[in-house]
């Protein structure tokens, strides 16, 4: 079966584009009782930035805070605020921040619409109900959360997307001016992520030639702003995030995304410094990318952490490996249908120890 996935309708891109935000949200509000969600990473909080948000007197701007990445019980909790706000629903919830503030933005929009706990959703196909339309702003860029058919949630048993059709964002912002900011280490590792995404779709055995043309562009966008450091480096990266996620989307990342989200599950270490932690160690399975992305290290200065798992209990290793194991597609893309043949628990422990 081939896979018929949903992508984002609307795009708007450019440098200072994120002032016809209000325009786009105004056409939604079809009487003045309604009213939009804005999800804001709380970074901007004392930023002159906050200034901007087109948020009117009727709607609802809640900070949201990603020192710790999405939970499902954080979702539900967002989702409670904005029912407890107003007897009826907002005619948008609207996400400005990282992958982590557009995966919260995801999630409570789904969750206004389907009922329970955003955990009993972790899994593929599991949304019923349309979700309230939603919209992403990305202002750090890498992840391709902004085009992606998933939210990323950690749960009470694992960290498992919300993957459906209904996840997908109705329209997205891409205003490169917004990432202009980050600091060089988060920049760096946010944009790691989505090289890696390149170098995982690429290599892999689920390519096709939708995969290779998106990720292809991307590599070489990410080549252009990590390597060459040419000019207009935000526009590219912002490019390069949203057309590694395209790649991905129909193919799929590999042995270090499955391993970084056992790094992640247990000892909470973030997704784009998670890959690199993980990544620096894949040489034999990704030599091309591994060299490239060590000399990209070195142009902009980067230490990684080292010794992430030193003195991690045998228990919680044990975990970790459960984590990574379970992600079997990933597997499959990158060693082929005999992969359980190539990888054993105790050449992972190795890996794991390594980092
Ligand atoms: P993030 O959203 O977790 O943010 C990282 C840090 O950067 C935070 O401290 C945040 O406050 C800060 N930040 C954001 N924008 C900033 C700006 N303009 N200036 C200064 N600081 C800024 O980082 P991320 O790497 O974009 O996202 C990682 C998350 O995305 C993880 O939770 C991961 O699971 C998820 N993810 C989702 C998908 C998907 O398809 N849904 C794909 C990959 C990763
Ligand atoms: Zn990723």
């Amino acid at each position: 079966m081939f896979r018929n996935f949903k992508v984002v309708s609307h795009v708007i891109f450019g440098r200072g584009c994120f002032n016809q935000l209000d325009d786009i949200l105004s056409k939604k509000k079809e009487s003045d009782r309604e009213f939009v969600v804005f999800l804001v990473d709380d970074v901007f909080e004392d930023k002159p930035f906050r200034e901007r948000i087109p948020a009117r007197s009727r709607d609802f701007l809640l900070w949201v805070n990603v020192d710790e990445e999405p939970k499902t019980s954080y979702v539900d909790e967002l989702k409670q605020k904005v029912v407890d706000f107003s007897d009826h629903l907002p005619a948008a919830v609207v996400g400005i921040g990282g992958g982590s503030t557009l995966d919260l933005a995801k999630a409570v929009s789904l969750m206004l619409t389907n009922p329970g706990s955003s955990a009993d959703y972790q899994g593929w196909d599991l949304i019923k109900n349309p979700a309230v339309y939603h919209v992403a702003v990305p202002t750090l860029s890498g992840t391709g959360a902004e085009v992606s058919r998933t939210t990323v949630l950690t749960g009470p048993d694992r960290k498992l997307g919300i993957n459906s059709d209904h996840t997908v964002f109705d329209q997205v912002v891409l205003d490169p001016e917004l990432i202009s900011d980050v600091p060089t280490e988060q920049w760096f590792y946010t944009g790691m992520d989505c090289y890696i995404h390149c170098v995982e779709s690429l290599t892999g055995h689920y390519l096709n030639a939708f995969s290779q043309a998106y990720g292809e562009k991307a590599m070489e966008l990410c080549r252009d702003v990590f390597l060459n450091q040419t000019s207009e480096s935000n526009d590219k990266l912002m490019m390069a995030s949203y057309f590694g996620g395209m790649s991905i989307a129909y193919s799929q990342v590999g042995i270090c995304h499955a391993l970084s989200y056992g790094l992640s599950y247990l000892l909470g270490i973030h997704h784009g410094i998670g890959n690199s932690i993980v990544f620096d160690q894949l040489e034999e399975f990704y030599p091309d990318g591994v060299r490239e992305f060590r000399q990209m290290m070195e142009i902009h200065g980067i230490e990684l952490p080292r010794n992430v798992t030193a003195g991690v209990e045998e228990d919680r290793l044990e975990k970790m490996i459960d984590v990574a194991l379970f992600l079997e597609p990933l597997w499959e893309n990158a060693l082929g249908v005999s992969w359980k043949q190539q990888v054993s628990r105790e050449r992972l422990r190795e890996l794991y120890l390594r980092m």
